[in-house]
């Protein structure tokens, strides 16, 4: 081997000089015996398989030849009716014949037949989903030559293999068939695993499944290997679209314009008896990031048999052994090991980043298969990061844009014990991610009852409302058989860093029973239930779930993170307990402190009530009073908890019929506390009902006609401000007015917020208060350059803003926006990530307006938008100050906000 490794590094150089200039239009790029057209960085032409494998050829491994054949020919493949241009053919043969002289074998010779793998491979990993098929160039006429070189059973192995994966995959044989009759010979002869099968069994088994091919598809077995590659180059560019590949890529929002490549390679085997295996590889541990070379093989078995998972696979060293007591490769075949570790070694260093390797063992003899970037956890791939940094492999801005700040997410939460199987009911949208467990619950009482009383519960519900706010805090995750990703429960559970799964249609409540019907099962009250939120899965029971630790590696990578990027992290919190988890997640202070909240609690909500049905202003002030003082003390906590921190506090804002008393024991309470009657209540309920109550009587229009409210809630902030003050915590009032329209709105509430400022903190204000707007109604950020003159900032609030100039109500959009996105007519939920071609041109003449005006306005965005990384990129380009978003979504922010100033520079 080691003289075709010195050749392969001399031929290197020669096909670089030979392919020059020609690269442009070729199709077809050859790899083999040191020498490759192609090279890592040609992924999209090559997918990743195709690129890896060339560069890998270069680097002199030992990798069988073969030739890729690009991407783009998908795209003629698909044009010209599922043809394969005849041009291509032309270059592959030519290439093929190349092929063949390294190989010494010829393809479709009856003495010494060369056998080819045909695997697709995309630019983008879709581990699984595409098709491969093996050992092609055998017929009943080649395999008596193969039997004749390398043994009969070994070539009657190859021969039923490659029948029925090309039967499967070129044929559309159902794979079940070939199964049962391999298992029928099975039984009969008394084995237990293939590898007991003799040649007569698999010369009987292979007959057999050509018969079956036969009898489905009414023809018999190609023969003719040239006709069997044309045909499995065909196969592979078409599972392109089959159905799992695009439900694939939909999911991952892959494009389908990519097309895969289809990579051609000579066989190796790994099934050949003595001295044979194959196996995958990390050069790190996967789950924890732990530098240990990690692994699995299979003796005398060929590449599919190890993920297929039809026999136990043994461990490659005994870093790998799990439990296992099977002899390791390390043991079995000490020097292939050692070798298999170099190489490993000097892909990972190559690469500079944790590979996966795909490698096969003949009669001794090492070869590569494959090598990718490996999928790992969240934690490992923080673990790694900072690591190929210490061993020098990375630079700390290179070791930021590793990690996909999205997966921070999974990091953050307990999830399940991915070792553990699970049961699953049902399955709904992966709302907010993480896993919970608990006694199943119906309302927000029994919830907030049981959990006082030390129980962990699961909110279960059609779909929440404000109402349920203390079940939402009081359990362990939240479960709805109706909404979307961005109805209440799945908001609010976000927020508050719950498990939740949301719209899980296929589970019915009866509230009247208290029974959940799901997975032709009936669960009860108290009934153990879990949750995963972050694959939607419902599951019976209570499953085992693991806390994921934030270990140093995890604060050195945010800390690296906070240096580079420019975009500050805020945190919405309505709390001083979210406001302290913020913290220490890293928030900068608080970008939205919603006060309503505050208003729904049991105790305040009554008194809520009577202000808001108060028929006179003496009514109202009196109500008012009340919530006064509380609204203080909830204030001062917030201001604690961020002391030398900026606060923005922004004022009521929903419409006051979202308090409103619902049913007849909250509406005859209420009368009671008005000192009137039921009827009278329900009069003054009725009226104040709204046709469209999301664009009428709320936000800053209440603050205008109901200016004591918001005279109340100045008062509140800055006395809270004043107290907290006084003990030497240092405070950061903002206040921030919602749904301005139009400047004078914003220009006499600024007014008001000054007067009462005046009258609580005196001539001598000591407390630097900024006033500011939400910028979420298109109106406003047309008109930012008049806003901005009351304003101190802006915070963009983009999920009314989305909502309003879309003209998509965030409540109802879940019964066609998904349908919108399996179409491709949008790639995004607009409320996932902000749309910024419509969106985000509102955002920019409203920066530049607001800027232009008032040159030190800063700009913020709060709202679901922030945490999410592909938002945060845009408001970084968008040169806003900040964003805020909920506690558990700060790291995501500010590792996505690093992520977008390293790919400035
Ligand atoms: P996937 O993309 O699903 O991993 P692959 O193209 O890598 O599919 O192939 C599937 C299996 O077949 C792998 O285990 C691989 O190692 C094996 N295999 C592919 N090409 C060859 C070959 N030339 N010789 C031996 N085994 C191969
Ligand atoms: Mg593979
Ligand atoms: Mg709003």
């Amino acid at each position: 081997m080691s003289a075709r490794a010195r050749g392969g590094r001399r031929g290197s150089r020669q096909g670089r000089g030979r392919t020059g200039g020609r690269a442009g239009g070729r199709r077809v790029f050859f790899f083999g015996d040191g020498r490759a057209d192609g090279r890592a960085s040609q992924r999209d032409t090559l997918g990743g398989k195709g690129a890896n494998l060339a560069e890998m050829t270069r680097l002199g491994l030992p990798v069988p030849p073969g030739f890729t054949i690009a991407t783009a020919v998908a795209k003629a493949f698909a044009e010209g009716g599922g043809r394969v241009p005849a041009g291509v053919l032309r270059e592959a043969r030519a290439a093929l014949a190349r092929v063949e002289r390294i190989m010494g074998a010829r393809f479709g010779d009856p003495e010494h037949p060369l056998l080819l793998s045909v695997r697709s491979g995309s630019p983008v990993s879709m581990p699984g989903m595409m098709d491969t098929v093996l050992n092609l160039g055998l017929s009943d006429q080649t395999v008596a030559g193969l039997a004749e070189r390398a043994g009969e059973r070994f070539a009657w192995d190859s021969y039923r293999r490659f029948v029925q994966m090309f039967g499967d995959v070129v044929l559309g044989v159902p794979h079940e068939r070939f199964e049962a009759c391999l298992e029928s010979v099975r039984d009969e002869v008394g084995a237990s695993e293939d590898t007991q099968l003799g040649a007569g069994d698999l010369r009987r088994v292979t007959r057999e499944y050509l018969e079956i091919v036969r009898a489905h598809t009414g023809a018999a077995f190609p023969q003719d290997p040239p006709e069997q590659l044309e045909r499995a180059i065909a196969a592979v560019f078409r599972s392109w679209n089959n159905e799992r590949a695009v439900r694939y890529r939909r999911l991952h929002g892959i494009s389908d314009s990519l097309g895969t490549a289809v990579n051609v390679q000579a066989m190796v085997f790994g099934n050949m008896g003595e001295g044979c295996a194959t196996g995958v590889a990390f050069t790190r541990d996967p789950n924890t990031g732990d530098k240990r070379f990690y692994g699995e093989y299979l003796e005398n078995a060929q590449g599919e048999d190890v993920v297929a998972g039809i026999r136990t696979p043994q461990p490659i060293n005994e870093a790998s052994r799990s439990g296992s007591s099977l002899p390791s490769l390390e043991q079995q075949m000490p020097a292939v090991y050692r070798k298999l570790l170099r190489i490993a070694k000097r892909l990972e260093r190559h690469y500079r980043d944790m590979q996966d390797i795909e490698f096969t063992v003949q009669q001794g003899r090492l070869w590569l298969l494959q090598t990718r970037t490996g999928k790992r956890t969240p934690t490992a791939a923080v673990r790694i990061a900072v690591d190929l940094v210490k061993e020098r492999m990375l630079r700390r801005e290179q070791a930021v844009c590793r990690v996909d700040p999205a997966q921070l997410d999974r990091l953050l939460h307990p999830t399940l014990d991915p070792n553990v199987r699970r049961d699953v009911l049902a399955r709904g949208l992966p709302a907010s991610p993480g896993a919970a467990v608990g006694a199943i619950v119906f309302s927000a009482d029994v919830a907030e009852a049981r959990a006082k009383a030390g129980e962990k519960v699961i909110l279960v519900r059609a779909e929440t409302s404000p109402d349920d706010i203390h079940g939402l805090h009081a359990a362990e995750g939240v479960l709805t058989t109706r909404g979307g990703m961005t109805s209440h429960a799945a908001v609010v559970a976000r927020g508050m860093g719950k498990p939740c799964v949301v719209g899980c249609g296929a589970a019915r409540i009866d509230e009247a029973a208290r029974t959940l019907r799901v997975g032709g099962r009936e669960l009860g009250e108290g009934d153990a239930l879990t949750l995963d939120g972050t694959t939607g899965e419902v599951m019976a029971g209570r499953l085992p779930t693991v806390t994921p630790e934030l270990g140093g590696a995890f604060t050195e990578l945010m800390g690296w993170a906070d240096r580079l990027r420019r975009l500050r992290v805020r945190t919405n919190a309505d709390t001083p307990h979210d406001a302290r988890v913020g913290r220490e997640f890293g928030a900068e202070g608080i970008g939205l402190c919603r006060t309503e909240h505050m208003f729904f609690e049991p105790a305040r909500v009554i008194a809520v009530r009577e202000m808001i049905l108060a028929t006179t202003r003496e009514e109202r002030v009196r109500a008012l009073a009340k919530l006064e003082p509380v609204q203080q003390s909830d204030f001062a906590g917030i201001f604690r908890a961020m002391d030398g921190l900026p606060v923005t506090v922004r004022l009521l804002d929903p419409p006051l019929h979202e308090f409103l008393p619902q049913n007849d024991d909250e509406i005859r309470e209420l009368a009671e506390a008005l000192d009137t009657g039921p009827a009278e209540v329900r009069a003054r309920v009725d009226a104040l009902r709204e046709f469209n109550p999301m664009l009428g009587h709320r936000g800053c229009r209440l603050g205008i006609t109901f200016p004591e409210i918001y005279e109340m809630q100045v008062r509140a902030i800055l006395r809270a401000a004043r107290e907290v003050a006084g003990e030497g915590i240092r405070v950061e009032p903002e206040i921030m007015i919602p749904l301005v329209a139009h400047e004078s709105e914003l220009a006499r509430l600024r007014a008001l917020v000054t007067r009462e400022a005046a009258r609580v903190l005196g001539d001598r204000p000591n407390i630097g208060l900024r006033v500011g707007t939400m910028i979420e109604v298109p109106r406003a950020a047309l008109t930012a350059g008049a806003i901005a003159a009351s304003a101190d900032f802006f915070s963009f609030g983009t999920n009314d803003l989305t909502q309003m100039t879309y003209a998509l109500s965030r409540d109802d959009a879940g019964r066609f926006l998904p349908e919108y996105i399996e179409m491709g007519i949008l790639e995004d939920d607009p409320f996932v990530s902000i749309d910024e071609s419509g969106i985000g041109e509102l955002m920019r003449i409203a920066v530049q307006r607001g800027r232009a005006a008032r040159a030190d306005l800063t700009l913020g965005l709060c709202g679901e938008h922030g945490g999410d990384p592909k938002s945060v990129r845009f408001c970084h380009a968008l040169g806003l100050d900040y964003v805020s978003c909920s506690p558990y979504r700060v790291p995501i922010a500010r590792l996505a906000a690093a992520q977008a100033a390293v790919g400035e520079r």
